[in-house]
């Protein structure tokens, strides 16, 4: 997916339909939106993911996503550290940063059950 730059076409004295030119900008403001999504969704969680540099991979695999629109957070794996509930190594963590229990089902983030 690119910018258009409708500016520059017109430039070129490139004819453009009036149709071509609203679907142009309605392909630009759909872009600009999802980055808005992707962006507001690594404020979100930039905290929590800056203390995990290991699960950049699937960071990066989750803000793709972002892009293609399928916004569903991805089991990730099992953390390795316990459980702050139950101190059990079972916390499973998802691709938009959240960590939870198999055994307690315990949030280690929001810190209460689910
Ligand atoms: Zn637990």
């Amino acid at each position: 997916m690119e910018f258009v730059n409708i500016a520059q076409w017109e430039e070129n004295d490139s004819v453009l339909s009036k149709e071509t030119i609203i679907e142009l900008t309605n392909k630009n403001i759909e872009l600009q939106q999802k980055i808005d999504k992707a962006i507001k969704h690594i404020e979100t969680h930039q905290l929590c993911y800056q203390s995990q540099y290991e699960e950049m991979s699937g960071f990066d695999n989750h803000l793709l996503d972002i892009l293609r629109g399928n916004d569903e957070p991805k089991y990730l794996g099992y953390s390795d550290k316990e459980c702050i509930n139950c101190g059990r190594e079972r916390v499973e963590k998802y691709s938009d940063g959240t960590e939870i229990c198999e055994k307690c089902n315990f949030d280690q983030n929001k810190k209460e059950y689910v």
